[in-house]
């Protein structure tokens, strides 16, 4: 029995009183995200629903063997032709990671927020929120056996691929015994775990790599070795040939050096932007780090957008954590 009965009660009624939704996730969606818009949308087409599923950014080349992933929107690129008045939000912390999604939403739009983020701040009109879940397709697994349906082995694939990336491979402690038994039906459906890992967790291209090497090469410090980071900028991706999603996972090499207690990447956007990814050891909540400039996470993984030049972000970023230390 779920504890959190009410909220499921109302996704269910959200799902079903409707017709015409906008399934959207965040900026620059990641494994959880892409699957978790996918899911949503399978849940959709068992209950014979129409729906749209967009975002902001391209959908990661790597998973674009997930099921109808080439019909996921990007928004960044294309555009759509009306609004939408019933919304389903899933793995946005808040509505500002929603992005240019939410151009499309009616001026009366009711939104389903779905989502797994601590910091959510329950933009949604309807708010399917649990923070002890490692990865939003976990809500949407239970929410999935709550409407009493069977998963299609593709389904399952997503499931399995949002579990898989926001757990760094079942390593972090948000892997519970739950999202252990969770995989282990999973495979019983007939994913292919270890595929799956090579080809989301080990294989890297060319490009990837080279960024990841001129990354390495930048490494800096903090003189008590608590704190590093490395910074990445267009010339970075210039010459290594990388899109944005080779980013992911170079943060974690300034978190997992010995002694280190925080780990940061600066990705820098354009001269007033950049993004920054905090990775922490144990001893910082950098969800909270994050929040306090607007951005959000959890508490060992968290980020934010912040305006400004790097050097300035920079400074302001290492403050923060010092004084968290
Ligand atoms: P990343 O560093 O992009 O891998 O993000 C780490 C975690 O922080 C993820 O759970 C993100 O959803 C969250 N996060 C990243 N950027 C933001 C932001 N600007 N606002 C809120 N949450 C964020
Ligand atoms: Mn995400
Ligand atoms: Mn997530």
């Amino acid at each position: 029995m779920q504890t959190n009965e009410q909220e499921f009660r109302q996704a269910e009624q959200f799902l079903k009183d409707h017709d015409d939704f906008l399934v959207v996730s965040h900026v620059q969606p990641d494994g959880d995200a892409v699957s978790s818009t996918l899911v949503v949308g399978w849940l959709l087409s068992c209950l014979g629903k129409n729906y749209v599923m967009v975002n902001e950014g391209p959908i990661p080349q790597r998973m674009s063997y997930l099921l109808h992933s080439d019909r996921i929107m990007d928004l960044s690129v294309t555009t759509l032709d009306k609004s939408y008045k019933y919304v389903i939000s899933v793995d946005c912390a808040d509505f500002r990671r929603i992005g240019k999604s939410s151009d499309y939403f009616a001026a009366d739009a009711r939104i389903l927020n779905i989502d797994h983020h601590p910091t959510n701040d329950g933009f949604g009109n309807e708010n399917l929120i649990v923070p002890t879940a490692a990865a939003t397709v976990e809500i949407l697994y239970d929410l999935a056996k709550w409407l009493g349906f069977t998963l299609s082995k593709d389904t399952a694939t997503a499931i399995y691929t949002g579990l898989l990336t926001d757990t760094g491979g079942f390593r972090y402690a948000s892997t519970s015994p739950k999202v252990m038994a969770v995989a282990s039906e999973l495979l019983e459906y007939g994913v292919n775990g270890p595929e799956l890992s090579q080809l989301l967790l080990e294989q890297m291209t060319l490009p990837q790599l080279r960024l990841l090497t001129r990354a390495l090469n930048g490494l800096q410090m903090t003189d008590d070795g608590k704190i590093s980071w490395v910074i990445i900028n267009d010339e970075d991706m210039r010459k290594s040939g990388a899109i944005h999603e080779d980013l992911e996972g170079i943060v974690n090499y300034p978190r997992n050096i010995q002694g280190v207690e925080v780990g940061l990447l600066f990705k820098v956007i354009d001269e007033e932007t950049v993004k920054v990814s905090m990775r922490s050891a144990g001893t910082v909540d950098v969800a909270a780090v994050a929040q306090s400039f607007g951005g959000g996470g959890h508490v060992l993984a968290a980020g934010v957008r912040m305006q400004g030049n790097v050097e300035h972000v920079v400074v302001q970023i290492i403050e923060r954590v010092k004084s968290r230390l």
